[in-house]
């Protein structure tokens, strides 16, 4: 498949069907599999042999839909996980652990930043949290001796903001560490990460990926660039014999492009099991199929929605990366030159009573915790996700009281802006 357009590896990566064989890929269902020995099963045990033995580590479907999304970044493994969060958790976990610190960008989706400074707290990994506009002595500033990740979101959910990648990367490089990078909004379509020095990089393929607000579920694909024996004193759990796993030393059996993945799935999927069930990995790879095709219509309404919006003398301010003007145009004219994501923040001039009413009044953009999907969707954080901040700490994190974010589905743009008006019009 790697000779093919990125289009057409939507459609037909990761699964080339033999003479006879299904043309859409099986579902597996089933929890096990049988061998004929217990020798066989020993050598799959030892990671011996390739194959499957019980669906909490592997599943031919997870599989075949992991490799689409692999080839669609570009990169040399990867896996599937229940959720976004737990691909985050697992693509940190798997390499800082309890005495460890992390870099992280602070604009981030409030699930991630939740895990990382609370939950992840708990366990003994510390965070240091930089702004996305860090400077590269600012960002330099934040390593430590025990640092083991750089992490950041292309496109931030919701805040909008764009990571310089390049930026990043040289940072975590310079130190010896990998950068992981969450390319949920963009998507592989927008932007591949691994092209700019991304070494990890996760999905919640909850959002566009599946695209019909019909599977929660992530993924983790890993770029296999980063050398970890080069700096096997900061990566032990990679480059020190795993006496859970039979004695086996990732990195030397496994390389820079298998040993990532393979730690992750023997060790965190097998202890923590936070598997995709094989019927979503096949639903999200029909989401798949259609992601080229989809992404270009979202970006398209988005554009013409933002250019709506910033007309409007309803309106406060408008975030979209793609929309000239914006704070992160520069950066999304580099790293994101087809597009950037469907969502399109902004605020209504009245404040917070105002932006409820105004949703109040929509008719298409329907309220829903959700964003990504077919359909639009809308959301006043101040009265949902981030209901228990007062106005103050809501101004400090960057999601003022106004803020309505809206995620532009694939109906037709001018029924959006359409609507859109009419519920401007009765503020
Ligand atoms: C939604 C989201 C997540 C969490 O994913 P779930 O599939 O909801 O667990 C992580 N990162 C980003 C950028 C997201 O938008």
């Amino acid at each position: 498949m790697s000779e093919y357009r990125i289009n057409t590896k939507c459609v037909q990566g990761g699964y080339t069907p033999g003479n006879g064989e299904p043309r859409q890929i099986p579902v597996v269902q089933s929890t096990t599999f049988k061998y004929a020995t217990s020798e066989d099963m020993g050598k799959l045990f030892d990671l011996e042999a390739e194959g499957y033995f019980y669906t909490r580590l592997q599943n031919p479907t997870n599989d075949m839909v992991a490799n689409k999304i692999c080839q669609l970044e570009g990169g040399a493994a990867a896996m599937l996980t229940s959720s976004g969060q737990a691909a985050n958790f697992y693509a940190v976990f798997n390499i800082a652990n309890c005495g460890d610190h992390v870099v992280a960008s602070n604009s981030i989706y409030g699930g991630t930043y939740n895990l990382f400074a609370v939950t992840m707290k708990k366990m003994g990994v510390d965070f240091t949290f930089v702004s996305p506009d860090a400077t590269e002595e600012e960002l330099n500033a934040a390593f430590k001796p025990n640092t083991k990740a750089v992490f950041g979101e292309t496109i931030a959910n919701p805040a909008l903001t764009v990571l310089d990648i390049e930026k990043f990367a040289k940072a975590a490089h310079e130190h010896g560490v990998p950068l992981i990078v969450d390319n949920t909004f963009p998507t592989p379509i927008n932007c591949r990460p691994i092209e700019w020095g991304a070494d990890i990089v996760t999905h919640s393929t909850t959002k566009y990926m599946d695209g019909h607000a019909a599977c929660v579920g992530g993924c983790i694909v890993d770029a296999g660039k980063f050398d970890w024996m080069k700096y096997a004193d900061k990566f032990p759990g990679l480059c020190t014999p795993d006496d859970s796993y039979h004695g086996i030393t990732y990195a030397e059996k496994f390389g820079m492009g298998g040993a990532f993945i393979t730690k992750c799935t023997a060790q965190l999927m097998r202890d923590f099991g936070s598997i995709q069930s094989p019927q979503h990995a096949f639903i999200l790879n029909l989401g798949l199929e259609s992601l080229h095709v989809r992404m270009a219509r979202h970006c398209e309404n988005a554009m013409k929605v933002a250019a709506f919006l910033s007309a409007s003398d309803k309106v406060k301010y408008v975030n979209y990366p793609g929309l000239e003007g914006d704070k992160y145009h520069e950066l999304a004219k580099k790293y994101l030159p087809n597009g950037s994501c469907g969502v399109v923040s902004f605020g209504v001039k009245g404040g917070r009573a105002a932006a409820e009413k105004f949703m109040k009044f929509l008719k298409l953009g329907a309220i829903e915790t959700h964003v990504a999907d077919a359909r639009t969707c809308c959301l006043h954080p101040a009265s949902a996700t981030h209901r228990q901040m007062n106005d103050a700490e809501l101004e400090a994190c960057g999601v003022y009281p106004d803020l309505v974010r809206y995620s532009c589905g694939i109906e037709d743009a001018e029924d959006l802006i359409a609507d859109l008006a009419q519920a401007l019009d009765q503020i």
